[in-house]
C-alpha cells in the first residue's frame, strides 16, 4: 500500500468510527448519556434526589427542551391493562428554587413503579396499579440548576403565571404590576405560553390527556385544589386551604378553564425535604382520595351533597385585581 492509499484508508476508517459514535442505530446511547448527565446535575444540586434514584427512575427524553437547551425528562408507568381507568400527571419543580419538590416527585415515582406483587400489598399500591402515571420530576431544569436556583426559568418568567387563562393579556400583566408590584420572581412573561417549559406542559394536557394533575411546590405547607371533584381534605400533614386562583397559573388554566382536577401540594419547606415516612403518608392519602373520588364508578360514588366535608368543594372566584384604596390587600401573595 503506497502512502496516499494508506492515508485514504486511514481517513475512511476514522470517518466510519466517528459516524458510528455519533449516530448509534438505536439512539439509546445518546438518550442514556443525556439522562445520566441530567441526573448527575440534579443530584449535585439536591443531594436528597440521589443519583442512583434518579437513574433508577428510567427517565426518557421527550424532545422538549428548556430555554437553555436542557432536556425535559419524563417517565410513564403503565396501569394494569385490565383496569386502566385513570391517567395522572405528576409535575415537580415548576419553580426551580423549591428544591424539595423534585425529591417528592422522584420518591413517588419509585412508589408508583413498584407494582404490587401479591394480594397482601397495601391497598394504595393496588390503587396505584390501576393508574397510568406520567411523571415530570423537573419541569424547570434551568431554574433548578441555576446558581443560585431560581423560581423563574432562564428567561426570567414565572412558568406558573404563563398558562393561557382567559383574558391573560389584560389580567396577568395587571396582576403582576399592581398586586406583586412588579416582583421579578412573578413575572408572567410577555404572552401566554411564551416559554418552552409551559408549552411542554400544555402539550401534555393534549397528548397524555390526564384525568388528574398533581403539581408539587413549596414552602407554604398547605394543600390547594382547583377544578371539578371533591378535593382531598388532607395529604399527610398538609391540609386543604383554597385561596383562589391567579391569572396564568396552572391551577386556574387546567383546573378551572379545562376542567381537569389539579391538586397543588405546597410542601412546608423549600430546602428541607419531608421524611420518607411523611412522603409515604402523603402518597397513601393521595391514593385513598383518588380511589374514593376519581376511580370509583359513578354509580358507586358518594354524592358530594351527602358528604360531611367541612371544606368548600367549589373553586373560589378570582380575587379582584383592583382593591379599593381604603381596603388593604389582605390576600397573601402565594408562592405557588
Ligand atoms: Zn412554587
Amino acid at each position: 500500500m503506497n502512502s496516499l492509499k494508506f492515508r485514504l484508508f486511514a481517513l475512511a476508517l476514522v470517518a466510519t468510527t466517528l459516524a458510528t459514535a455519533a449516530e448509534p442505530t438505536s439512539g439509546q446511547p445518546i438518550e442514556a448519556s443525556a439522562v445520566r448527565s441530567q441526573c448527575t446535575d440534579y443530584a449535585r444540586r439536591v443531594a436528597a434526589i440521589g443519583f442512583d434514584r434518579c437513574l433508577g427512575a428510567q427517565l426518557r427524553l421527550t424532545g422538549a427542551k428548556s430555554s437553555q437547551g436542557r432536556p425535559i425528562l419524563i417517565r410513564d408507568i403503565a396501569a394494569n391493562a385490565a383496569e386502566d381507568r385513570l391517567r395522572v400527571l405528576v409535575l415537580g419543580t415548576i419553580h426551580g428554587d423549591e428544591l424539595t419538590a423534585p425529591v417528592l416527585a422522584f420518591r413517588w415515582l419509585q412508589f408508583a413503579s413498584q407494582q404490587p406483587a401479591q394480594a397482601s400489598s397495601a391497598a394504595t399500591d393496588r390503587t396505584s396499579a390501576r393508574i397510568a402515571w406520567r411523571f415530570v420530576p423537573v419541569v424547570n431544569p434551568d431554574g433548578l440548576l441555576a446558581t443560585p436556583a431560581t423560581r423563574v426559568n432562564a428567561r426570567g418568567v414565572d412558568l406558573n403565571r404563563n398558562f393561557p387563562t382567559p383574558n391573560w393579556l389584560q389580567e396577568a400583566p395587571r396582576y403582576w404590576e399592581q398586586r406583586t408590584r412588579r416582583d421579578p420572581r412573578r413575572f408572567p412573561g410577555r404572552s401566554p405560553l411564551s416559554e418552552p417549559e409551559s408549552r411542554f406542559i400544555e402539550q401534555q394536557l393534549d397528548a397524555f390527556s390526564p384525568d388528574l394533575i398533581v403539581s408539587i411546590h413549596a414552602p407554604l405547607g398547605v394543600l390547594d385544589f382547583d377544578g371539578p371533584a371533591v378535593p382531598p381534605h388532607r395529604l399527610g400533614r398538609l391540609y386543604l386551604d383554597q385561596v383562589g386562583v391567579f391569572p396564568g397559573s396552572l391551577g386556574h388554566y387546567a383546573g378551572v378553564h379545562r376542567g381537569i382536577p389539579v391538586v397543588t401540594i405546597e410542601l412546608p419547606h423549600a430546602l428541607q425535604p419531608p421524611t420518607d415516612a411523611e412522603m409515604r403518608h402523603m402518597w397513601d392519602d393521595l391514593l385513598r382520595w383518588i380511589d374514593a373520588r376519581l376511580l370509583t364508578r359513578p354509580d358507586e360514588r358518594v354524592q358530594p351533597a351527602q358528604t360531611a366535608s367541612p371544606m368548600p368543594s367549589v373553586v373560589l372566584p378570582i380575587q379582584p385585581l383592583l382593591p379599593s384604596p381604603l381596603q388593604p390587600v389582605v390576600a397573601p401573595l402565594k408562592a405557588r
